[in-house]
């Protein structure tokens, strides 16, 4: 923190909570942050897209064969374990 104070007057410091370019959240790796992972049974699923609309991050992939979880966005919360109908998603702990 003091090394920041040194280096940038407060005129500097960019405002908090704004997007300063178009896009930029593609280079947040946000799986990070994640304690659990979804895994996907394909001998279940249906490919109903139920998970792929549901996802809050986008990180539910549309594939040939179904779906897939794009591990490096996928921060864990769980909502397409939940919401899948035939439950053919599991989430293990990482
Ligand atoms: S919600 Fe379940 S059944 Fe539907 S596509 Fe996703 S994993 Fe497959
Ligand atoms: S656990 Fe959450 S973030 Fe990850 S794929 Fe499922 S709904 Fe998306």
């Amino acid at each position: 923190m003091s090394a920041l104070k040194e280096k940038l007057g407060w005129r500097k410091v960019p405002p908090g909570g704004t997007i300063s370019e178009a896009g930029s959240s593609a280079l947040y790796k946000t799986g990070a942050w994640r304690s659990f992972k979804p895994v996907i049974d394909k001998a279940k699923c249906t490919k109903c897209l139920i998970c792929w609309i549901y996802c809050p991050d986008m990180a539910v992939k549309r594939v040939n064969d179904g779906v897939e979880i794009d591990y490096e966005y996928c921060k864990g919360c769980g909502i397409c374990a939940a919401e899948c109908p035939v439950k053919a998603i599991r989430m293990e702990e990482e």
